[in-house]
C-alpha cells in the first residue's frame, strides 16, 4: 500500500493553530506513506492538482487528507482521486480543523498532538481500504399509488400527468376517502365532493391510471427500482363492464337492508349498494355478509350486470417505487364512556353530523336528534375526544378537530339560526392560512365557546346532560342540549398495518408511519422507493395532503425519470462461512435489509449502511465495507499509540447527528478539552463492543458514544441498540474491575455542538476523578477482538 498524506493550512484556520510543518514530518513516518505535504489550501485548484500529480507520478493507492471535515469535502476529494484513476473510496480524511484546530485554539501543542493522533488513525484506515463498485440497476417506471384518498389521488395525477405508469389501488368499492363524505371544507366551505368529484373523474380518465378499487395488497418483495407486488381484486358479483351505475333498480328490488358504514351508521343501504352518489368507478358492489342470495337484484337489473359467481382475481405488479397514501381511521368513542357514545342515540360523532349536514347524507342535510327526528335546538361540541389524551393512549393533537367543529357549528348555526350551538374546548387551535378568521367568523354568529373539559354525559328524560367545568368563571356546570357531537379524533389506521408490514415501515409512538426526517425529508420513508404521503404519517388538513401526495410524486419521478439507480457500495455483508444463521440481525436491522436461510444474506438495495447489524452479530460475520472492524480496531491502536494526554478519551461519533454537532462546536468556535480522539461511525449502533473493551484495554481512560437524540435516529433505532449494548457493556465491566462511568453515552442533535462540547468537559473531569484506568483490563483480555 503506498499513500499520500495532504495536510491542508486552510489559510490559517488550521495552521494558526497548529505546527502544520511538524504534522508533515510526522506524516512522512507514519507505515506506507511514501509522501506527505503541506499545502496552503488543499481543495484548490493547485491542492487537487498536487495530489492528482502524486497519485499518477508515484503511484499511489490511496490518499490522506487531513483538513476540514470529511462532511464538507469528502465528496470534493473523492472527485480529486477519482479523476485521477484512483476508485474514489481509496479516500480517508483526517478533520483537523473543526475537531481540533478550531476548538483548541488556547491550546497549540496539545492540539497538535491530537492533529498527530488523528492523522495516524487515519493512515491506519486508509492501509486497509479497498476499492469499492457501484454498481447502476435499471429501474421500472411504473409507481404503485396505495389509497385512494385525496393526498392518493393527488400523486396518482401527478405521476400519471409526468408521463409515468401508476396503478392505484384502494381497498374499498370506491376512490375518494373521507373527503368524499364530507359537506364543506375550511375555511372557505366549499362543497367538498365538488371540489373532489373532478379529480375523482381525471383519475378514472387517464388512460396512465390503471384504477384497482376493492382491491388489496398481499405481498410485496423487491426493492426500489423493482418491487414485485401481489394483490387481489375481490369480488363486486356486479361486472364493471356492464353496470351503468344506475343502482336504483338493483338497489330497489333488493329486500335486505343494513346500516351504512358510509352515513357511519346512521342511515340504511341494501345489500346490492353504491359506496356514494358519486363513486369511481360508478360500479355497484354486492355485500356478501348481508346478501341472502335470492336473486331478486339479478332480475332487476337492466344491464344484466350482476354475476354471482364472480371470482377474486390476482394481480402482479413490477413497480420502481411506492407512494403510501393509506390514510387514517376515527377515534372509536365508545372508549370514552362518560360521553356515551353508542348508548346514548343522540351523542354522535365529528363524521356523523358531517354526514347529516350532506345534503346527499342520511338526513338530506337536516340536524335531527336521531333518537326523535326532531330538529334540534341546542347542540355541544365536545372537542379533544380521543386527541390530547393520554387516557387513550394519543397524547397528540389531531390538528383538524378544532376548525372541523367551528365549521360544523357555523353550518348549524347558518341554517338554524335560533339554535343554541356551544363548543366545549380546552383551547382552539386555529393555526392555518384564514383560520383565525374562521374562528372570529364562528364567534360572530353568536357560537358560545366554553372552555374547560366535560367530564361527564348523561341522558335526561328530555336530552343530554352536559357536565363540565368551565374555567373562565371557575366553575363546575350542567348544561341540557338536545345533541352532543364528539369531536373525535385521528388514528393511524390499522388498516394500513398489513402495506407497513409488508414494507417493513416503522410506526412512530402515535401509530402513524414514521418518515425519514420530520422536517427535512416529510415524504419520504426509511426504505429506498417507498414514500408516504398524507394521513398515512400524522393527522394533517386536507390542502397539506394534497401538496404531500404532489411532493411524494416529485421524489417518485426523480428516482425514476433517471432509468437507473447506483446502488451505495458502502453497506453489509454477511461471510456465510461464518454465520451460524441465529437470526440476531434480522431483529436488529430497521431496513429489513437482511433475510436468513441457512444462513444471513444482506439486501444491498436495502441496507442503508447503518452498521448496526455488524456490531449484533455474536459471531462477527457481519462486515460494513467502509467502516469494517479491522478498520475501526486499527483506528483504535493508532490512537492509543502514544496517548499523550490524560484522560484519554476515544470517542465513537455518528455521522449524522453527534459527528455534525461536533463539526458545529468547531464552526461556532466552541473550545473544549483536548482529551479526546474522535472515530466517526455512521450510526452509534455500529459501536461494537469490542470496540470499547479494545480501547480500554489499550489505555484509553474512558470511551463515549454519541449519537442521534433518543427517537431522532437517522437508521430510526441505531441508538437504542447502541443503549442495550452499553448497559450489557458497563455490566461486563464492572464484573472485571473496571469502572462502568468509564463508558459514557451523549445524545445530541447536529445544532446542539455546545451540547456535545459540555458532555465532552464534563467527562474529562468524571475520569480525573476516576483517576488513569487500571490495567486489570489488559491482564484480564487477550489481545485483539473479543
Ligand atoms: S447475526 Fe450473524 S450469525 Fe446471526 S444470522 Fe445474522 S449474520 Fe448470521
Ligand atoms: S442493520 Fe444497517 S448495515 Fe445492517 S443490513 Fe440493516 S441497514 Fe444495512
Amino acid at each position: 500500500m503506498r499513500i499520500g498524506v495532504y495536510i491542508c493550512h486552510c489559510g490559517l484556520n488550521i495552521a494558526a493553530t497548529l505546527d502544520v510543518e511538524e504534522l508533515r514530518r510526522f506524516a512522512e513516518t507514519l507505515p506506507n506513506v511514501v509522501v506527505a505535504r503541506d499545502i496552503q489550501f488543499t481543495c484548490s485548484d493547485a491542492g487537487q492538482n498536487t495530489i492528482k500529480s502524486d497519485i499518477a507520478e508515484l503511484k499511489l493507492d490511496a490518499v490522506v487528507v487531513a483538513a476540514c471535515s470529511p462532511r464538507l469535502h469528502e465528496p470534493t476529494f473523492r472527485r480529486t482521486i477519482t479523476e485521477a484513476g484512483l476508485n474514489q473510496y481509496m479516500l480517508e480524511m483526517a478533520n483537523i480543523r473543526e475537531q481540533c484546530s478550531w476548538v483548541h485554539m488556547d491550546s497549540p501543542a496539545l492540539a497538535t498532538q491530537k492533529a498527530k493522533d488523528l492523522i495516524a488513525m487515519a493512515v491506519a484506515k486508509a492501509s486497509l481500504l479497498r476499492p469499492l463498485e457501484t454498481e447502476s440497476v435499471p429501474v421500472s417506471r411504473d409507481v404503485l399509488v396505495i389509497g385512494g384518498g385525496v393526498a392518493g389521488i393527488s400523486a396518482a395525477l401527478d405521476l400519471a400527468n409526468a408521463g409515468l405508469r401508476v396503478y392505484l389501488v384502494e381497498r374499498r368499492p370506491t376512490i375518494g376517502g373521507y373527503m368524499a363524505l364530507l359537506t364543506d371544507v375550511f375555511p372557505t366551505n366549499d362543497c367538498s365532493i365538488c371540489v373532489l368529484a373532478p379529480k375523482m373523474a381525471e383519475v378514472y380518465a387517464n388512460p396512465m391510471i390503471k384504477l384497482m378499487t376493492y382491491s388489496e395488497i398481499l405481498a410485496i418483495e423487491g426493492t426500489v427500482g423493482h418491487f414485485r407486488v401481489t394483490g387481489v381484486t375481490k369480488p363486486r358479483y356486479v361486472d364493471p363492464t356492464l353496470c351503468k351505475g344506475c343502482i336504483n333498480e338493483c338497489s330497489s328490488a333488493c329486500p335486505v337492508e343494513v346500516p351504512n358504514e358510509y352515513d357511519f351508521g346512521l342511515g340504511k343501504r341494501k345489500a346490492i349498494y353504491m359506496a356514494i352518489p358519486q363513486s369511481v368507478p360508478l360500479v355497484a358492489c354486492i355485500d356478501t355478509n348481508a346478501c341472502i342470495g335470492c336473486g331478486l337484484c339479478a332480475e332487476a337489473c337492466p344491464a344484466d350486470a350482476v354475476k354471482y359467481d364472480q371470482q377474486a382475481e390476482e394481480f402482479k405488479l413490477d413497480v420502481g417505487a411506492i407512494v403510501v397514501a393509506t390514510g387514517w381511521q376515527p377515534f372509536d368513542a365508545s372508549r370514552k364512556e362518560e360521553y356515551g357514545f353508542g348508548r346514548y342515540r343522540d351523542v354522535v360523532t365529528t363524521l356523523q353530523i358531517e354526514r347529516m349536514l350532506n345534503a346527499a347524507g342520511p338526513t338530506r342535510g337536516d340536524i335531527v336528534r336521531p333518537s326523535t327526528g326532531e330538529i334540534v335546538r341546542s347542540v355541544a361540541f365536545i372537542q379533544c375526544v380521543g386527541s390530547r389524551d393520554q387516557t387513550v393512549g394519543n397524547p397528540y393533537c389531531s390538528r383538524i378537530c378544532c376548525m372541523a367543529s367551528l365549521k360544523n357549528a357555523q353550518l348549524i348555526k347558518e341554517r338554524y339560526p335560533d339554535a343554541d350551538v356551544s363548543i366545549h374546548y380546552i383551547d382552539i387551535r386555529a393555526g392555518g392560512e384564514g383560520y383565525e378568521e374562521f374562528y372570529l367568523r364562528a364567534q360572530r354568529l353568536g357560537i358560545n365557546f366554553i372552555r374547560g373539559r366535560v367530564s361527564s354525559v348523561e341522558e335526561g328524560e328530555d336530552g343530554l346532560y352536559v357536565h363540565y367545568e368551565d374555567t373562565l368563571l371557575g366553575k363546575t356546570l350542567m348544561k341540557r342540549y338536545d345533541l352532543v357531537v364528539l369531536s373525535t379524533g385521528l388514528e393511524a389506521n390499522s388498516d394500513a398495518d398489513v402495506v407497513g408490514n409488508l414494507l417493513g415501515l416503522s410506526r412512530r409512538p402515535d401509530r402513524f408511519f414514521e418518515i425519514a426526517h420530520p422536517k427535512m425529508r416529510p415524504v419520504e420513508a426509511h426504505i429506498d422507493g417507498v414514500f408516504i404521503a398524507g394521513c398515512a404519517s400524522g393527522p394533517k388538513e386536507i390542502q397539506v395532503s394534497i401538496a404531500q401526495g404532489s411532493a411524494a410524486a416529485s421524489k417518485a419521478m426523480q428516482l425514476l425519470f433517471k432509468g437507473e439507480i447506483e446502488l451505495d457500495p458502502t453497506v453489509a455483508f454477511v461471510d456465510r462461512d461464518k454465520c451460524i444463521g441465529c437470526r440476531l440481525c434480522v431483529d436488529t436491522c430497521p431496513s429489513r435489509a437482511i433475510s436468513v436461510k441457512d444462513t444471513a444474506f444482506v439486501d444491498e438495495a436495502r441496507c442503508k449502511g447503518c452498521g448496526t447489524c455488524a456490531a449484533a452479530c455474536p459471531v462477527d460475520a457481519i462486515e460494513m465495507r467502509l467502516f469494517s472492524d479491522e478498520q475501526i480496531l486499527a483506528q483504535i491502536r493508532a490512537a492509543t499509540t502514544v496517548k499523550g494526554e490524560y484522560p484519554f478519551i476515544l470517542g465513537f461519533l455518528c455521522n449524522w447527528c453527534s459527528y455534525a454537532g461536533a463539526d458545529l462546536a468547531g464552526t461556532s468556535r466552541i473550545q473544549y478539552p483536548t482529551n479526546i480522539r474522535i472515530i466517526r461511525v455512521m450510526c452509534a449502533g455500529r459501536v461494537d463492543p469490542s470496540f470499547v473493551l479494545e480501547a480500554l484495554r489499550r489505555g484509553a481512560d474512558g470511551v463515549l458514544i454519541a449519537g442521534c437524540r433518543i427517537g431522532e435516529c437517522h437508521y430510526v433505532s441505531g441508538n437504542l441498540h447502541a443503549l442495550q449494548r452499553v448497559e450489557v457493556l458497563r455490566g461486563l465491566l464492572k464484573e472485571i474491575g473496571i469502572d462502568p462511568r468509564r463508558l459514557k453515552v451523549a445524545w445530541c442533535a447536529a445544532s446542539e455542538g455546545d451540547i456535545l462540547a459540555r458532555r465532552i468537559e464534563e467527562f474529562v473531569e468524571e475520569l480525573k476523578d476516576l483517576g488513569p484506568v487500571g490495567t486489570e483490563l489488559a491482564a484480564a483480555l487477550p489481545s485483539g477482538k473479543v
